[in-house]
This record gives C-alpha cells, sequence and structure tokens, in this order.
C-alpha cells in the first residue's frame, strides 16, 4: 500500500515488508519513507492549517460521521487486515473495528462541543468595564506515533479528536502493522482537505523522530513503549506530549472475592490479543486463603483457550508479533522457573507462537512482574490479606490500569483509592475499556488522557479576548 502525503498516495522505490506473524508470509510492502518524507508531511499538515480551521465544525462533524460510516460499511476488511498483520484473532480484529468506528462518531459529537467561557475581568484590579472572553483553538500540527497491537483503533484516538479540534495530522504507524491505518488514511482522505491527515510509513529513528523534533509540531500523541516514550519527552522541548506507554497491570483477588467472576477476568485480562495489550492483566495477586482453588480453575480455563490460525473465528489466541517477541516471553519465563516460580500450563513456544502459560509462586521481585512481559502469562504472587495486596499491587514503576475482585466495598474503596493507577476497575478486569472514558497511565506508564473528550481538550489552545466595554 502507497503513504498519504498532502492528499497524494505516494511510493517509493524503497520498501518495508510487512510479514504475517501467525505464518511469516509477505503480506505487503509499504514504502520506507525517510525524514524527508517526513518533512514533507509536516510541510504539507502546517499548509492545511487554514484550510481546516475555515471548515465549520458542523462539516467537520458530519465528515466525521461519514468516515464512521465508511469504516462501518467496510469492517470485514479493516479486520481481515488487522488479523493478517498484527496476528490479532479474527472475533477480536472485528471488535477493535467497532470500537473504532464508536470512536470516529465520539470525535464527531465532541467537534461541535468545543467551548470558550467568559471570565469575570472585573474582579481582578483594573477589570472594571472590561469582558473577557475564550476560544479553544487548534493546536496547528499533531505528530502521532502508534505501536502494533492495536493498529486501527490507537490511530483512530489521535487522527479523531485532532480532526474534531481542527488540527491536522502527520501518523506514523509501527512498520510492523501499518496497513490499517494507511486504509484508514484512503477512507478520511475523501472528507478531508489535502494535507489535513498525511500517513508516513517508516523507521521510528527517522520518521518518529522527525516528527518529535520538528518545530512545526505542536503535539505529539505518542503510544508505544516506556523506553520509546522516555526518549521522545526528552526531545519534545516546547511540544504538548501525550504518552499512553506500557503497563504491568495488577488483577488482585481478595479471600471473599466471587472466585468464577475473578478466573474469567484473569483469563480475559492475560490473554487477550496473546497479552500484547498495555492494559491486559499482568500480575495475578491472589490472598493465600483462595489461592490454591484459583490457580486450579485458573489452570483449567486457560487449557481450554484454543491457540491457532487468527483469521478462524474459533481461535482464542494468535501468534506473537514476531519470533524476537516470542523468544522474550520464552527467557522470560523460563528466567522465572529458574527462580522458583511453578509451571501450572503452557510454557512452549512454536516459532512465534507462545502456549498460554500460568505461573504459580511468583514472587514480587522476579522480572516476570516487575517489567511488562508482552505475552500470554498469568503470574501468580500469593499475598496475606488486602495490605499486602497493596504494596505488590504498587510495587513496579508502571500504572496504567488495576482492578480488584472483592464482594468487600470497603476493601474495593480503600484499593481504589490507595493503588497507583490511573485507573481502577472494582469486579471487572483491566482490560476494561470504553473510548470515551478518561485512559492514561500514572507513574512510568504514561502522561496525560485519551478518550475522544480528553484528547480533544490537549488538542486546543486557550485564546483570551480582552473587550474594552467602557464604564
Ligand atoms: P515501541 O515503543 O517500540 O514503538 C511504538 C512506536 O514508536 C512505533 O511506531 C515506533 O516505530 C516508534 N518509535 C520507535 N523509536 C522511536 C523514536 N526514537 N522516535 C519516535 N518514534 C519512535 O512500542 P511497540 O513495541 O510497537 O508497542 C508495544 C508497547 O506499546 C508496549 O509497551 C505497550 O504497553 C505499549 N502500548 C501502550 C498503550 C497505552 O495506551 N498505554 C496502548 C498500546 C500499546
Amino acid at each position: 500500500m502507497d503513504m498519504l502525503i498532502n492528499g497524494n498516495f505516494i511510493d517509493l522505490d524503497e520498501k518495508i515488508s510487512v510479514f504475517n506473524p501467525a505464518n511469516n508470509e509477505l503480506i505487503d510492502t509499504v514504502p520506507f519513507a525517510t525524514r524527508k518524507d517526513a518533512k514533507d508531511a509536516i510541510n504539507a499538515a502546517n499548509a492545511a492549517k487554514k484550510s481546516l480551521e475555515n471548515i465549520s465544525s458542523r462539516k467537520i462533524s458530519e465528515a466525521l460521521y461519514e468516515v464512521s460510516q465508511e469504516l462501518s460499511r467496510e469492517l470485514d476488511d479493516f479486520a481481515r487486515i488487522i488479523s493478517l498483520e498484527s496476528g490479532k484473532p479474527i472475533n477480536a480484529a472485528r471488535d477493535e473495528v467497532k470500537r473504532s468506528v464508536e470512536t470516529i462518531k465520539l470525535a464527531a459529537e465532541e467537534s461541535k462541543r468545543i467551548y470558550g467561557e467568559t471570565v469575570p475581568l472585573d474582579a481582578g484590579i483594573g477589570g472594571k468595564g472590561f469582558i473577557g472572553f475564550t476560544l479553544k483553538i487548534p493546536l496547528g500540527v499533531v505528530g502521532a506515533i502508534i505501536p502494533f497491537n492495536y493498529p486501527l483503533n490507537l490511530g483512530v484516538h489521535k487522527i479523531a479528536p485532532a480532526l474534531a479540534a481542527k488540527n491536522s495530522v502527520v501518523l506514523k504507524p509501527s512498520i510492523q502493522a501499518p496497513l490499517a491505518a494507511l486504509k484508514l488514511a484512503e477512507v478520511m482522505n475523501q472528507y478531508f482537505p489535502p494535507g489535513a491527515i498525511n500517513v508516513v510509513t517508516g523507521k521510528g529513528s527517522q520518521v518518529g523522530d522527525e516528527l518529535v523534533v520538528n518545530e512545526l509540531v505542536n503535539k505529539i500523541s505518542f503510544t508505544g513503549s516506556v523506553e520509546t516514550g522516555t526518549m521522545i519527552s526528552q526531545k519534545a522541548a516546547m511540544k504538548k506530549v501525550t504518552l499512553e506507554l506500557g503497563g504491568n497491570d495488577p488483577l488482585i483477588v481478595l479471600d471473599d472475592a466471587n472466585l468464577d467472576e475473578a478466573v474469567l477476568g484473569a483469563v480475559r485480562g492475560s490473554y487477550l490479543n496473546a497479552g500484547q495489550v498495555c492494559i491486559a492483566v499482568k500480575r495475578l495477586i491472589v490472598d493465600q486463603n483462595v489461592a490454591d482453588e484459583f490457580a486450579e480453575r485458573l489452570t483449567r480455563e486457560t487449557n481450554k483457550l484454543n491457540m491457532g490460525n487468527p483469521l478462524s473465528p474459533k481461535t482464542d489466541v494468535g501468534p506473537l508479533i514476531d519470533e524476537e517477541a516470542a523468544l522474550l516471553v520464552e527467557k522470560t519465563v523460563n528466567d522465572a522457573l529458574k527462580q522458583g516460580a511453578e509451571l501450572l500450563c503452557g510454557g512452549q513456544r512454536d516459532g512465534n507462537f507462545y502456549t498460554p502459560t500460568v505461573l504459580d509462586k511468583v514472587t514480587p521481585d522476579m522480572d516476570v512482574v516487575q517489567n511488562e512481559t508482552f505475552g500470554p502469562i498469568s503470574p501468580i504472587i500469593r499475598v496475606n490479606g488486602i495490605k499486602e495486596a497493596i504494596m505488590v499491587a504498587n510495587g513496579t514503576r508502571y500504572g496504567l490500569q488495576a482492578s480488584i475482585f472483592t464482594e468487600n466495598i470497603r476493601h474495593a474503596l480503600k484499593a481504589a483509592r490507595e493503588i497507583e493507577a490511573g485507573s481502577v476497575m472494582i469486579n471487572k478486569q483491566s482490560t476494561y475499556r470504553t473510548d470515551n472514558m478518561p485512559f492514561g497511565g500514572f507513574k512510568m506508564s504514561g502522561m496525560g488522557k485519551e478518550g475522544i473528550k480528553y484528547a480533544v481538550e490537549d488538542m486546543t489552545r486557550t485564546k483570551l479576548i480582552v473587550l474594552n466595554a467602557g464604564n
């Protein structure tokens, strides 16, 4: 597929190959863009600012609705592309497209609600007789950088609010999974002026870096790893920056929990997209009193999962994004076993696939729970009571989302208050996300919030107008 710069679909002689992680077959190629292509896209986005500002909010909203309808009509094609390029099971890929349709609709709605306010200037010395009001105006050019694991909806979470607030965008998708974003660009390009949306396919160190350092870019909206996010925040200088980074989400099970719900939450949360989700459940913190039963039930449910061809609707767990990722998961599990963890099921690698794995007797200091493991792993840490559970939950550098299963309202609220995370779910696993909720982590998991209303707010600037109304 071609990339989109200034309304033109552009091919280059040098290509990046895109492989299907399920069988390593070549699916397609995309242009291998350089820093120069990124600069061209940024210049086009900068030039498009004026034409976007001249479109009424009503028309912007209508255009976004049209895009959401077209996405809905092409749901099957989008889902197939997502599944092929990322290895995501087709049912989950379909869910991603459905969510993207809704996310764009939310942006269409939000584009009509960008309000300023009046300011009571006469409350200040010298303010008598003056009227003040604010306008929420576009920031300008938004640089959007996304990872491989939600190649459509993460792009939508940046492009749609940017356009809703009349900003132009340059999106850099992951080179491992750039196709859904390019198809989205094809759809969107029909409804917005040239240069409003640009998608450039290249390496992070070139295309991504140009977005981060180029003075014409006013905001970086980044989703990806802590390591890349940290580097970006250091380089971005005067730009606004939103960072949606890695997670290591705990799921606490107290001894009064409904174990059916807790086990279901653990299975759904740990193995969604083979664990390659920032808000996947990455640590199961379970009270000693119920740990044996919980571990036994979790193992039984994990063994029922079907791993295989992502295009089959019967598949629950697909491959990891590439062999390097699978080898890293294998090493992390093997290291945990050497350090004393107990393997209850899984623990096998076959090429890019890694079997869903339950580890028991994990201790809070092991790498498997200190770092973000992007794979289908359920490590169980046994604790005594809520105090220790919260201490362990807070014992890593991450703080994206968290969950607790308990029937005791006081315990639930204590955990909700004390866990250092952007969201705490009570009796629901941390993979819970609606596209309008404020989403974004604490600690090293990020900075700022997404969720359409919050992203739109962050993609505007406040301008004050003062009117001398006399006495
Ligand atoms: P990554 O950080 O390796 O890459 C993300 C993007 O950044 C890619 O497009 C990459 O090309 C680009 N990039 C790399 N180096 C860059 C640089 N120097 N300058 C600018 N851009 C650069 O992440 P990944 O492996 O693709 O994705 C997995 C990570 O993303 C995990 O840590 C996961 O938790 C995180 N993630 C977070 C969220 C969230 O909302 N918090 C959602 C999904 C994924």
